[in-house]
């Protein structure tokens, strides 16, 4: 344990998610070390992050305007859309370069245990996008996981009145896993082999 501001930097980087005392402890000591202006660069990284990145008022992505470059984007689909959990999905499919169509971010999963319900999710918000019937295929993107099937069941059935196209993407997808950590190769056979549901 060390005293004030390097303990209190410590501290703060062990809340991150995916940092362990250890970690924390080693990027505290490489700020110390570091040039001032490189740690001036990242404090203000860190504040801009917050102050100009907020969410597309049509997708949820991450945005720096009212809607996302994607939304913005007047060369792609308004016939297929694919939902996904986070915005960090949205970069993982783009990389593919399978996807022209636009997004729908959920901003997380169905899961009973942590309080998650679907009207926690921007499901009401996807339903009024698909109210025009533009739309004509819905990908449900969400994780290979328990939280991640759960919620593509539920909207399966919520839209199925709606006479939607409505595709899950293929196995092939590590199981339990996290969309984000699949490589390119595989999240982009996944999209081309694609199933209805
Ligand atoms: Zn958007």
């Amino acid at each position: 344990m060390y005293e004030g501001a390097i303990q209190d930097l410590i501290d703060e980087l062990g809340r991150l998610p995916g940092v362990g005392p250890k970690s924390a402890q080693r990027i505290a000591f490489h700020v110390l070390s570091a040039d001032p202006t490189d740690v001036k660069r990242l404090a203000q990284a860190l504040q801009r992050v917050k102050e100009l990145v907020r969410f597309c008022t049509r997708c949820f992505n991450v945005a720096e305007a009212e809607l996302c470059r994607i939304c913005r984007d007047p060369r792609r689909s308004d016939e297929v859309f694919c939902v996904v959990e986070e915005p960090k999905d949205v970069v993982a499919i783009e990389r593919t370069g399978e996807f022209r169509g636009r997004y729908h971010v959920l901003g997380g999963a169905i899961n009973p245990l942590e309080g998650i319900g679907p009207d926690n999710l921007r499901i009401r918000e996807l339903m009024s996008r698909l109210a025009d019937g533009t739309c004509k295929e819905l990908i449900l993107a969400t994780d290979p996981n328990t939280e991640g099937e759960a919620t593509a069941t539920y909207l399966a059935l919520l839209v199925k009145p709606m006479g939607l196209n409505v595709t899950r993407l293929a196995s092939g997808l590590p199981v339990g896993g996290d969309l984000e950590y699949a490589d390119e190769i595989t999240l982009g056979r996944a999209f081309e082999g694609r199933r209805a549901v």
